[in-house]
């Protein structure tokens, strides 16, 4: 698993790596963009688009702002970036460095040696590939197998780079560091480029890249910040129901992954386009049902929903419940279109009769073709 930087550099603080103090903000947090003008931000500030890929700087993801109009600008113009086909829903507001030089460091599994390489080079801030290609003599490269030595790791620095020597000494120490969190982090790949020398003598990690074996039990903390997901879908995920978000615009609940997918299926087969997935799972309570349905309406898109159920362990009157108190709680006023099946069905359909006083447009079908043929026929 690839790391976003901002996550790398919470990583270089715990293990006292000197890097940027920043601010991450996210554009699914309107919250967090409102309240961007109250900001108390020391100007200049960089701003660096949270993606995971790497180029950022010459894509355009990377902006100096030095005033609050600039900032506000370049904020706009991030957020409405993509850069190699990844759009940017998070940006790192970090503190603006100086630079005198910048420099390239790393650890890395060599799969074909089985060993660890540390590479160094005093021509950071581009491509290591391209001054491997242009200047392989400034690269420094050490294999080592478990253990690492401070002198080895000077010498290799030295190597390239012997102007200052206290820097050489600030750099050994980052390495250093930077190697216990590569190996207690089951790292594949652990990079500072650049790595910069400020105009007044300090070295600072400016950037991270961080890969951790997706084998590793540590990758596991991070899975929740992982993809750009949606507020719903992480809303999703706090209250652990199976929601993916579409581009559609019809809501689609129902009972068992299967069943769910059929319905999407079906909803396409008449032109219509879902808005999402929604699975409550075998056995579901009203109270999830519920939730269910709050969820699935909160996405703005949504023009009509369709709610499938083929109860067997479900039941079909805790399925009416939930949606009756679904319907009493808010006053949706999108058309609604159920199928009801198997178990208590009868029961269900009896106390899915109020609902008809909830919402002016309620229909009910036999079976999941019907179902899918009325709601695509809502929206046009
Ligand atoms: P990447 O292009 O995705 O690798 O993004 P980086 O974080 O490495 O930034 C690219 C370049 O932007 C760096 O090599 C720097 O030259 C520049 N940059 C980034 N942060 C700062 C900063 O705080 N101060 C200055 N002066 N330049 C910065
Ligand atoms: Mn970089």
């Amino acid at each position: 698993m690839n790391l976003y930087e901002y996550q790398g550099k919470k990583l270089f603080e715990k293990y006292q790596i000197p890097t940027t103090k920043g601010i991450l903000i996210d554009k699914n947090l309107e919250n967090d963009y409102i309240s961007l003008n109250e900001l108390n931000i020391n100007f200049p500030v960089v701003l660096k688009s949270q993606v995971k890929v790497g180029g950022r700087g010459k894509a355009g993801g990377i902006k100096v702002a030095n005033n609050k109009d600039e900032f506000m600008k370049y904020i706009k113009q991030l957020f409405n970036l993509t850069i190699k086909g990844v759009k940017v829903n998070k940006i790192l507001i970090d503190e603006y460095v100086p630079i005198e030089k910048e420099f390239y460091l790393s650890f890395i599994i060599d799969r074909s040696k089985n060993q660890v390489v540390f590479i160094f080079s005093p021509l950071g801030g581009i491509d290591i590939e391209e001054v491997a290609e242009k200047q392989p003599d400034k690269i420094s490269k050490l294999f080592f197998d478990y253990e690492l030595f401070d002198f080895q790791i000077r010498d290799a620095i030295l190597k390239v780079y012997n102007e200052k020597i206290d820097v050489v000494k600030q750099i050994e120490n980052i390495a250093l560091k930077l190697f216990n969190l590569f190996k207690e982090n089951d790292c594949i790949l652990a990079e500072i480029n650049p790595l910069v020398l400020t105009k007044d003598g300090r070295v600072f990690a400016l950037d991270s890249k961080i890969i951790i074996d997706d084998n590793s039990e540590v990758v596991d903390q991070y899975e929740e910040e992982d993809e750009d997901i949606s507020v719903i879908e992480r809303e999703a995920k706090v209250r652990n129901l199976a929601y993916v978000e579409l581009d559609g615009d019809i809501g689609i609940i129902g009972n068992g992954a299967g069943l769910v997918m059929t319905t999407m299926d079906l909803v396409g087969l008449y032109n219509g386009k879902p808005a999402n997935f929604l699975d409550v799972g075998g056995g579901a309570k009203a109270e999830k049902v519920k939730e269910s349905i709050h969820l699935v309406l909160k996405n703005p898109k949504i023009k009509a929903l369709f709610i499938n159920i083929f109860g067997g362990i479900t039941r079909c009157d805790e399925v009416a419940k939930g949606i009756i108190q679904a319907f009493q709680e808010q006053s949706y006023s999108i058309p609604v279109v159920i199928r009801l099946e198997g178990t208590n069905k009868q029961e269900g359909k009896a106390i899915l009769e109020q609902l008809k006083e909830l919402n002016k447009e309620v229909f009910f079908v036999e079976n999941a073709e019907e179902g899918a043929q009325k709601v695509v026929s809502l929206i046009k």
